[in-house]
Order: C-alpha cells, then sequence, then structure tokens
C-alpha cells in the first residue's frame, strides 16, 4: 500500500519539503528512512500531528548533517544516542537510527543496540503505533505495517505487540489509557486482560517515569476522560491505595481546563484535584512515589490542611480577618480546588471571600509611612502593620487617614 499522495496532502508543504529532503539525502548515502509511529498513525486517521519522527536504518545524525542546507541552523545531534533534530522553519524532525531494545527486568530501561527498521517497530506499544513510511526513492510512502497496526487503527483497537509488554515497560499502560480516551478506541481484548493481569508492575517504574506520564496526561486536549478512566481501571489505586478520581472530580477538572490557565497553574490545580481526599500521610508518600517537585508538594499538603480546616472555616461568626489568617500564604491552586470541592457551605464561602477579595486586600500605608509617623522599626512595627490589616480586613479602617490614626493610638498603647 503507498500513501505518498496522502502525505502530500496530509503535510503542510514547508514539513514536506523537509521529509523529501531527509528521504533524498539519505539515499545519497546509501541508507533508507522512514516514518514512523505517531504522524503515520495521525496521517491513517486524518488527524493532524506535528511530530515528524524519523527512523534511519543507519547513522541518523549522518543523515541529518547531509540534510542540512548551508543557511540553516545545524542539526542537534547525540552521537552516542544516534539521534539528531532538523528544523527547517517552523517545523522540526526527530531523527534516530533504527534500534532493537532488551528488557532486562520489569520497569528498567532497556539495553539498546542498533538493529533494523522491523526490530524498531517490534519494540514499540501497540501495534497502531507500530507502523512505517518509506521515505525517498521510488517506494516513497509505502507502508511497513509487520503488525497489523491498519487494521486495528481501522477497528479502533489497542493491541499490544506481545504477551508482556506491559511487564516490560508498565508505563504503556498510562500510555494505552490516553490513546484509548484520545482516539475513541477500546483495548483489544487480550491486550485489557494483559493491562489488568499486569498493573502491579507499575511499582516497577521509577519515580520520574510515572509522574511524567501523568504530565502526559494532563497536556491531553480532554485529560479527565484519561483520568477518570485510569481511575476505573484501578491504575491509581495501584499507584498509590489513596488516590481516587471519580466523576465529581472530572467534572470540576474540566471546568477548570475551561478557564484557559496557564499551563504550569492548571498542573497545579490537577495535581491538588488529584490528591484530594488523602490524608496528611497518604500526601507524603504519594509526592515521594511520583516525586513530585517542592512546589506541587507544597500545593497538595496545603490541599489536604485545608480539609482539615474545613470545621474551623465552617462557622459563619468568623470575621475576614480571622479568615484571612487562616489561608493567608497557603497554595492558590490548592484554594481554588477547595473552594469547589468544600461541602460545607459557610467554609466554602469563607474560601470564596478570601479568594476574591481579602488575598486582595492592600494597606494604604507602608512600614516607611509608619515609620515616617514615629514607629521605629521592629517588632512593634510589624504587629501594629498586621492589626492594621486585620482592622482593614473587618473594614474597621477604610482610609489612609483611619489606619494612620489607628496606627498612632496603638503606639501610644504599646
Ligand atoms: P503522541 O501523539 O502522544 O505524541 P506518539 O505516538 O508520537 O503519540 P511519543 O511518546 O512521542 O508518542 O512516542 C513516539 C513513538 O515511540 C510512539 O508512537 C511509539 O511507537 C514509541 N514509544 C514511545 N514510548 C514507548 C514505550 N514506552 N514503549 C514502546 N514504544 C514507545
Amino acid at each position: 500500500m503507498n500513501l505518498s499522495r496522502d502525505l502530500d496532502r496530509w503535510l503542510p508543504p514547508g514539513a514536506r519539503e523537509l521529509l523529501r529532503r531527509i528521504g533524498s539525502c539519505a539515499g545519497d548515502l546509501g541508507v533508507q528512512t522512514y516514518l514512523v509511529g505517531g504522524p503515520v498513525r495521525d496521517l491513517i486517521l486524518g488527524r493532524q500531528s506535528f511530530d515528524l519522527d524519523v527512523v534511519v536504518q543507519g547513522d541518523a545524525p549522518a543523515v541529518a548533517h547531509a540534510a542540512t542546507l548551508p543557511d540553516e541552523p545545524p542539526p542537534v545531534v547525540h552521537p552516542f544516542f544516534g539521534t539528531a533534530t532538523l528544523y527547517q522553519g517552523a517545523f522540526r524532525a526527530d531523527l534516530a537510527t533504527a534500534r532493537a531494545e532488551i528488557y532486562e527486568r520489569p520497569g528498567a530501561l532497556p539495553i539498546v543496540r542498533w538493529g533494523s527498521i522491523e526490530q524498531d517497530l517490534a519494540r514499540r506499544d501497540f501495534t497502531v503505533n507500530a507502523m512505517a513510511l518509506t521515505l525517498g526513492g521510488p517506494r516513497h510512502g509505502d507502508l511497513l505495517d509487520l503488525h497489523g497496526g491498519r487494521s486495528d487503527l481501522e477497528h479502533g483497537l489497542l493491541r499490544v505487540l506481545h504477551d508482556a509488554s506491559f511487564v516490560d515497560d508498565a508505563t504503556r499502560i498510562l500510555r494505552g489509557v490516553r490513546y484509548e480516551q484520545r482516539f475513541g478506541f477500546a483495548f483489544e481484548k487480550l491486550t485489557l486482560e494483559a493491562l489488568q493481569r499486569d498493573l502491579r508492575y507499575l511499582d516497577c517504574l521509577s519515580p520520574d517515569r510515572v509522574r511524567h506520564e501523568f504530565e502526559r496526561t494532563f497536556a491531553e486536549d480532554e485529560p479527565e476522560q484519561a483520568l477518570r478512566r485510569l481511575n476505573t481501571l484501578n491504575v491509581f489505586s495501584a499507584i498509590h491505595p489513596g488516590l481516587v478520581f471519580g466523576p465529581e472530580k472530572a467534572w470540576i477538572l474540566e471546568g477548570f481546563r475551561r478557564r484557559a490557565l496557564p499551563p504550569s497553574q492548571l498542573y497545579t490545580v490537577y495535581w491538588c484535584l488529584l490528591a484530594w481526599g488523602l490524608s496528611s500521610m497518604e500526601v507524603e508518600t504519594f509526592a515521594t512515589r511520583l516525586c513530585l517537585p517542592r512546589r506541587i508538594q507544597d500545593a497538595i499538603a496545603d490541599a489536604v490542611a485545608l480539609q482539615e480546616l474545613a470545621p474551623y472555616l465552617d462557622d459563619p461568626g468568623l470575621t475576614p480577618g480571622q479568615v484571612f489568617e487562616v489561608l493567608h500564604g497557603r497554595s492558590v491552586a490548592a484554594l481554588i480546588v477547595a473552594e469547589r470541592l468544600f461541602v460545607r457551605p459557610f467554609a466554602r464561602s469563607s474560601l470564596s471571600l478570601y479568594l476574591h477579595r481579602l488575598r486582595h486586600v492592600r494597606l494604604s500605608l507602608t512600614g516607611r509611612d509608619l515609620q515616617a509617623l514615629g514607629i521605629p522599626e521592629g517588632v512593634l512595627l510589624g504587629r501594629i502593620l498586621s492589626c492594621l490589616r486585620t482592622a482593614r480586613l473587618n473594614g474597621e479602617v477604610s482610609s489612609r487617614e483611619e489606619e494612620a490614626a489607628l496606627a498612632l493610638r496603638l503606639l501610644n498603647d504599646a
């Protein structure tokens, strides 16, 4: 089967030109190149794809150098890994030397040696990702489909290439759920059985690899779908027994996603939502299991602390100053998650009050202004500033003059 017409139609002109150049320069060097994996899958599905992953049956860095025009930036090459990245305007292509992999023990990174395109495809996760298109020469666009990927694509099936695939690398469980939800596919029967049977191999993965898969899941267009599915397939409980992601969290996450926050802020919100419901001890083991960065650890610890504070915050008699006192300095991501998940009505309105008003309240006077009023720098000044802030939050003072008068009264009483 030849897909060169589809390839030409599907690729933007710059990307088409880049692939043609790679194919023909490799031909001049006597080596064969292939477009592989995700872009081939997406081409057949008719979906936009921005990765151009190319496998070279030979020295990928040499092909990258040969395919770079004199006025273009040099390719970024990693000779040890046999990889290179080529840029042409807005487009980039990642070239890798064809490789074979051997898994010595579950979860460990494989031992890699150079190999053929067939071996390179045989090491892949799912049949739909294990297809290649020949680049350059008379066979340009020929489909290499040794594992039935095209038929599985047509039937919307995710199938591993061999029975021990999840044992070798359990990140494929999380990858598979992402594809299943992104494309609306289903796991083929034996693959689903293997997935459920091999959940325990998630324990063999390093924290960094598990965290990376979570982050890639967060980056999906609709991450709540994949997270729900990971929950129902018991993947979450296999990663951490307390981790739950039910329909309510999914619904709330969708709401946050639609707010279009910057990704780093949004992901912190997602982590807090995931961690919601864990105890303070569980949150520590969860953070260690995924080796979460300090910033995220602090945010999820705040989310747990807020759950513990809910009964206190649920008191309708709390003054704004008291609300500020307990919430000031906490992660905003944890606060906005708690605002959605608190069931106690007064606790929820205390949070809203803090998030939407109190945390933005500023005094008119600065420490310097207080010094000019004759209050010496030191502990007393700090205490007076804090009293002024409480008075401002509680509406007891509302102008610069009233703040100054209160400051002087406090100084006299000190
Ligand atoms: P996406 O659209 O999510 O980027 P992709 O298929 O391009 O999908 P990548 O993570 O960029 O995914 O990986 C590129 C290719 O490398 C995959 O298509 C797959 O063939 C292979 N691959 C990646 N990770 C694994 C893995 N853990 N086990 C086996 N093959 C993998």
